[in-house]
């Protein structure tokens, strides 16, 4: 069975306004990170933040277990409709509020809360067995251009027509301008999803078993975490997906997968050498498998994509 998977991606995405973190007025522009390349020279280009991929793979386990073939699995109230108010219940007003509950409990109810951890802002002084936070298992890099590549991005005029009768009498208030940028580029980030630990209560006092949940509901979380990964392949990521879906080329997925133990992170796609690096830097009860146009040593290829994963889904089904 699988404890431990990590992922290292690179695609080419071409027009994409992925991050709509950097707001000016009417202006909605894209964030650009410093950083440095191969040889040590600063650069600047367009980067997505990992907050922003991490709320990605939330947004595809949400729709895999709200109406996907996940749906046995339980939802708080604040996962179930995509409040990041976790764990989250609903109070008498009919609004969702974050709730006290024991790690156990709150593991229990909810899927998400339990893979993507949660902050319980006020803490929970005093009650035994009660941890104001949970650790995510599953951690982010930023997404970042390949290093040498080529990066582009360009600001665009959009207008919005104001359906407004009285609006629309004034000329200049019937077309509202806004300004965004978009941009393209070859991409990577790096990911590890720490499964062992899916469903386990940190915060054990000794009189608890150790995990929340039981097989075969674990397996079928660890599922959902894994094949949530695919929709971050395919480029669903982005706050624009109505008008803005990038144009999205997977290039390379290299997955590194351990039934004994946890791995380190694998080197990063955006250098070079990655694939020989991380082969280098995994130990042996690290299997690799590897998708992309190379024939590199030291992994396994794989003719398509969805190979690795039906392989991982099988390992996760496994008893032992
Ligand atoms: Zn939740």
């Amino acid at each position: 069975m699988l404890r431990y998977v990590t992922f290292a991606v690179k695609v080419q995405l071409n027009v994409h306004d992925l991050n709509n973190e950097a707001v000016a007025g009417n202006v909605t522009d894209i964030r650009i990170m410093d950083f440095l390349n191969e040889n040590g020279d600063r650069v600047e280009a367009p980067a997505v933040s990992g907050r922003m991929l991490k709320h990605w793979h939330y947004e595809a386990l949400r729709q895999h277990i709200n109406q996907g073939s996940y749906n046995s699995l339980p939802l708080c109230a604040g996962c179930k409709v995509g409040e990041p108010l976790r764990p989250g219940e609903m109070s008498n007003s009919k609004l969702i509020q974050v709730t006290k509950v024991k790690e156990a409990d709150a593991l229990r109810s909810c899927a998400i809360c339990d893979i993507h951890g949660y902050l319980i802002a006020k803490g929970a002084e005093g009650e035994a067995g009660v941890s104001a936070r949970r650790i995510s298992r599953a951690l982010f890099s930023w997404l970042m251009p390949v290093l040498n590549s080529e990066f582009a991005s360009k600001q665009v005029i959009h207008t919005r027509v104001s359906q407004q009768e009285e609006r629309a009498k004034g000329e200049a208030a019937a077309q509202m301008i806004f300004n965004k940028s978009y941009a393209s580029g070859i991409y990577a980030f790096v990911s590890a999803l720490d499964i062992e630990r899916i469903g386990l209560i940190e915060l054990n006092l000794g009189s608890e078993q150790p995990y929340a949940i039981e097989d075969p509901e674990r397996k079928e979380r660890a599922k959902v975490a894994i094949e949530a990964y695919r929709h971050l392949i395919s480029g669903q990521i982005g706050a624009s997906l109505s008008h803005a879906i990038p144009h999205t080329k997977p290039i390379e997925i290299l997955v590194a997968y351990s039934e004994n133990g946890v791995l380190p992170f694998p080197v990063s796609p955006v250098y070079q050498k990655y694939i020989e690096d991380t082969v280098g830097l995994m130990p042996e009860h690290a299997k690799l498998l590897y998708w992309g146009e190379k024939s590199p040593e030291g992994v396994e290829k794989r003719s398509s994509i969805d190979e690795i994963f039906q392989e991982l889904i099988k390992k996760m089904e496994e008893a032992k």
